[in-house]
């Protein structure tokens, strides 16, 4: 591992212990930003203005003390891109043994359990958790993309097949619309709003749900590059926030505050639209180490 990106497996865990650490208490700059414009919009001591402002401080509190923005830590889900000569059984050891040490710091609260005895294992570390996928870069970066997901936004995620003729919902832009704004309705402010929608277009089952949890790892004012998208994500933010369900479910015009859409192609009989949901604690972090240098964003 030294001789391809210059620091060793030991450092490596401590660069994801901070990794951690930083995806736990201190949300990303564009999302406090983007939130404050939308409290901004909210009436002077409405609900939703008031739930905002408590939203802040204890993004502020959180940050100053260097703990979980959230009781829920979440889902630990990192996407790594590591270079040809790297060995994944290497880089899993340092990131679940990383895991295991924020756990006993308090950066991440001892969340997993064995799934059908309720047990709990205390470390965070078990089978499928930490989540961990992977790709092989073309240079010499390594990245590690880290979301913190919170079970009660994941659990308001959803999957449709269309067509859906009970809802209007056909095999095009407007059957995707439809659906999409079907799953914002259905979790009327459950899953802690306002939230981002990752959608994912195509592909089988499981490649569109993780289509949709990739859009997670993009900037809250990029612009799709792909026009028909960008489109949708305008079109579904302006509609979700006119739902008037608002921070908590509280009312308001803050439901959501950023959608972000992918497509992949797709078998003619399958026609898969998933819609993960993130909550305001929108966790979500990225290190990437060249040359022995680690950068944080
Ligand atoms: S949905 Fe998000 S903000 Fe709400 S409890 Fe879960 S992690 Fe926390």
């Amino acid at each position: 591992m030294d001789d391809i990106i210059g620091i060793s497996k030991d450092r490596l865990k401590e660069a994801i212990i901070e990794l951690i650490r930083r995806a736990s208490a201190v949300l990303p700059e564009d999302v406090v930003e983007r939130l404050k414009t939308m409290r901004d919009l909210e009436k002077p001591e409405s609900r939703a203005r008031r739930t905002l402002d408590s939203i802040f401080t204890n993004i502020e509190m959180a940050e100053n003390a260097s703990r979980p923005i959230c009781q829920d830590t979440g889902t630990v889900t990192f996407d790594i891109e590591y270079p040809f000569g790297m060995r994944q059984s290497d880089i899993e050891q340092a990131a679940r043994e990383a895991v295991r040490a924020a756990t006993s710091k308090n950066y991440l609260r001892p969340n997993v359990v064995d799934s059908l005895s309720g047990e709990i294992k205390g470390d965070n570390i078990g089978a499928g958790h930490p989540a961990i996928y992977y790709e092989q870069s073309d240079g010499d970066i390594f990245k590690v993309m880290l979301v913190l997901k919170g079970g009660g936004c994941e659990n308001v995620g959803a999957q449709y097949s269309l067509p859906r003729p009970d809802m209007g919902a056909g095999r095009d832009l407007n059957g995707i619309k439809k659906v999409c704004l079907d799953a914002v309705e259905t979790a009327l402010g459950r899953g802690c709003a306002p939230g981002v929608l990752g959608i994912g277009i195509g592909g089988d089952r499981s490649q569109s749900y993780k289509l949709s949890k990739h859009q997670l790892h993009r900037k809250i004012n990029d612009v799709n590059p792909d026009p028909r998208l960008a489109e949708l994500e305008e079109w579904l933010f302006e509609k979700g926030n006119k739902l008037g369900i608002g921070p908590m479910g509280f009312g308001g015009e803050t439901t959501l505050f950023a959608v972000k859409a992918g497509v992949m192609d797709r078998i003619p009989a399958s026609y898969f639209v998933a819609v993960t949901y993130m909550c305001w604690a929108y966790r979500r972090r990225s290190m990437t180490i060249t040359n022995g240098e680690v950068s944080y964003d």
